[in-house]
This record gives structure tokens, sequence and C-alpha cells, in this order.
């Protein structure tokens, strides 16, 4: 079996280890019904959150968001 979503582009270990790791402050939102989840510890692990049928997309600064 392939893993079709790694075979697009060379990862460095950096964007490894970022991808690996949780991190405690990371937050991501929902762009259909505005709901936002935060990281309160972090860890290591793959963190894909789901809302509305879809993933969420991560927020950079979640401090500016009202
Ligand atoms: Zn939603």
């Amino acid at each position: 079996m392939k893993k079709e979503h790694f075979s697009e582009a060379e990862w460095t270990v950096e964007e490894w280890k970022d991808a690996w790791t949780i991190k405690v402050g990371r937050a991501y939102a929902c762009s259909e019904c505005g709901a936002m989840v935060m990281v309160t510890k972090g860890g290591i692990g793959m963190l894909e959150p789901i809302c509305c049928g879809h993933e969420m997309r991560p927020v950079e600064k979640p401090d500016e968001i009202r």
C-alpha cells in the first residue's frame, strides 16, 4: 500500500518534527461554523480536527480572532 499524501514533496527534518509535535497554544478553526479548538497540553502525534465534515484550518494567531 502506498501512502499517497506523502509522495508530493520531500519533507525536511524540521517539517517532520513540526508535523508530529502537538504544541500548546496551537489552534484550529472551522470556517463553516466558527468553532475553534486549542491545544492545552502538548504531545507527539498527528492532530487533524474535523468539524462540519471537513478538516479545521490551523490558526496562526488565535489571539487576533474575535
Ligand atoms: Zn464547524
